[in-house]
């Protein structure tokens, strides 16, 4: 599934060691896949805190004179895909927050359900918002109560008051905290770098600055990183392992683990099981580059048929990039995906895809096979229907959109001219991942936090 699915964002904090700002660079490149509409590093060296954001790729907002302006052995960084709240430069993280009780800096990572709620009754106390980040949110409810000696527990009764997804990174001059919903949907992990420490959206990024990992943040926890070392305390009792499913399906790169599972392992056996539940007769399998591969990888073994390199990305599109107009398309323009002909052409395929969204690109797909000369296209689905919106973080569309909110299966084959179609069961989601919890909400409907009647109705008029 290609551009049809978008996290919200990454997060990466460095804890005491030197070229703070530079390891946090190198960190968010890693990351970049989970946004690519802005990034910002906040450093902070004693008391001075130094920013830098934009909107833009991590290698397109900084460059050497630039983050020589970050000093300090303490920095956070942030990279953004703007969902709710929006994009522009004023929505772009890591926020600063200068108070007489301390400067602090703030990025996080998810989604809040009851920021409007929030916001309102903030607003109704006095406070005065300069974005529509949740980020914001949560440093007036921190700074809510005016207590100076008792910061820990003035961001306690924050994270009590907010309800939803989120990784949270708050920077003081001599702390990192690093908060987790009680839920579990979002992850962040903690490492060990030069005698200090290092915070991660994914462990993919702790290996790229040669961290060693020393724990996941757990559900409810927050973490204080300080020169003392590193301490765990509970804000809630409330405790859930609802991990984003989507984190393992499409989002996270193959070579993190979330919560002891590599993405990578977990992305092969669903796809074992997907052949298990739903075989096909077929030559040949493949899957859709990048995030099906592993998938493919596994169905191709459970079935014995071998593997191909059906399709081809152009991965050098960025941002930027001028999309073929529809004459263009017409004349047989298509830059992001190739289909290798001799390698499908006369062929029975099974083409391998991590999810389906509203349907348009796996009908490009199978069009682009067929016209290669592919004789039959039997697709293979490595996640279940998706039926509902995400309220947490992630951009799955509205209700309208969803193509498999409003058909079943035998139409939505008719739609994308497909042979045959097959969706992974939730059931083969918790086995894959050797759980008992996880977020499938988009799959079922089962929200595991409580929403909020504005959010909601957001989502029917399309606004969220
Ligand atoms: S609803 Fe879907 S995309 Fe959203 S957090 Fe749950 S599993 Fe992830």
């Amino acid at each position: 599934m290609e551009n049809e699915l978008h996290e919200e964002c990454g997060v990466f904090g460095v804890f005491n060691v030197e070229d703070a700002a530079n390891i946090t660079y190198y960190g968010l490149h890693t990351l970049q896949h989970r946004g690519q509409e802005g990034c910002g590093i906040v450093a902070a060296d004693g008391n001075n805190f130094s920013n830098h954001k934009g909107e833009g790729l991590v290698t397109e907002i900084f460059n050497e004179k630039n983050l020589v302006s970050l000093p300090g052995r303490c920095a956070i960084g942030h990279v953004r895909y703007s969902t709710s709240g929006g994009g522009g430069i004023k929505n772009v993280q890591p926020f600063v927050f200068r108070h007489h009780t301390g400067t602090f800096a703030l990025a996080h990572n998810g989604n809040l359900v009851n920021s409007r709620e929030l916001s309102k009754y903030l607003e109704d106390r006095g406070s005065l918002f300069q974005s529509t980040s949740d980020s914001e949110i949560l440093a007036h409810l921190i700074k809510k109560e005016k207590d100076e000696d008792a910061r820990l527990y003035n961001i306690i009764s924050a994270l009590n008051m907010i309800e939803g997804a989120f990784a949270f990174l708050i920077l003081t001059a001599n702390r990192l905290y690093v908060a987790r919903d009680k839920y579990g949907l979002r992850p962040v992990s903690i490492g060990k770098l030069n005698g200090g420490f290092v915070v991660s959206s994914e462990t993919s990024a702790l290996d790229t600055v040669g961290a060693t990992f020393v724990c996941d943040v757990n559900p409810g926890e927050i973490i204080t990183l300080s020169n003392a070392g590193i301490t765990s305390t509970d804000y809630s009792k409330f405790k859930h392992n609802y991990l984003c499913a989507m984190e393992y399906i499409y989002f996270s790169r193959p070579d993190s683990d979330l919560e002891g599972c590599n993405v990578h392992a977990f992305r092969k056996e669903s796809g074992k099981l997907l052949f298990e539940e739903s075989p096909a007769d077929a030559d040949i399998v493949i899957g859709v580059p990048d995030s099906s591969l592993s998938a493919a990888i596994g169905y191709a073994e459970a079935s014995g048929y071998p593997y191909e390199l059906g399709l081809v990305k152009n991965k050098y599109i960025g941002r930027t990039f001028i999309q073929p107009s529809q004459t263009m398309r017409e004349k047989g323009v298509r830059m992001k995906l190739s289909a290798v002909r001799s390698i499908v052409n006369g062929k029975r395929v099974v083409l391998i895809d991590d999810s389906l969204v509203r349907g348009t690109t796996s009908k490009r797909i199978v069009s682009l096979l067929k016209e290669a000369g592919a004789r039959q296209v039997h697709v293979r689905i490595a996640s279940p229907p998706i039926t509902n919106p995400c309220f947490y973080g992630v951009d799955t569309s509205t209700y309208d959109e969803l193509m498999s909110a409003h058909k079943n299966v035998e139409q939505v084959c008719e739609l994308i001219d497909a042979d045959s179609l097959a969706f992974l069961s939730q059931k083969a989601l918790f086995r894959a991942g050797n759980r008992t919890e996880l977020c499938l909400a988009c799959f079922n409907g089962k929200y595991p936090t409580a929403l909020y009647h504005s959010l909601t109705e957001a989502n029917k008029d399309g606004k969220f």
